[in-house]
């Protein structure tokens, strides 16, 4: 009995594994991007859909009680 072609999906790296023909074919999941190396996938997942750099100081949004004061958050 031959066995199904298996479809691995890897959230963390977003994207999937299917099969072309024999090869392992990698397969975007978040843009119609598909490529037989996974080098190119990983290239391609970091080129164009890693998260831009989170800064480290949060800027929050001012707050205000039902008077209209200014509430400081103390950390
Ligand atoms: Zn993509």
């Amino acid at each position: 009995m031959k066995k199904k072609a298996e479809e691995i999906i890897e959230p963390e790296k977003k994207y999937r594994v299917g099969r072309w023909h024999e090869l392992p074919n990698y397969e975007c999941t978040l843009c119609p991007f598909s490529t037989l190396s996974k080098e190119r996938m990983e290239e391609h997942i970091t080129e164009v859909h890693a998260p831009p750099p989170t800064p480290w100081t949060e800027v929050k949004p001012p707050k205000y009680d039902r008077f209209g004061n200014l509430v400081e958050e103390k950390e």
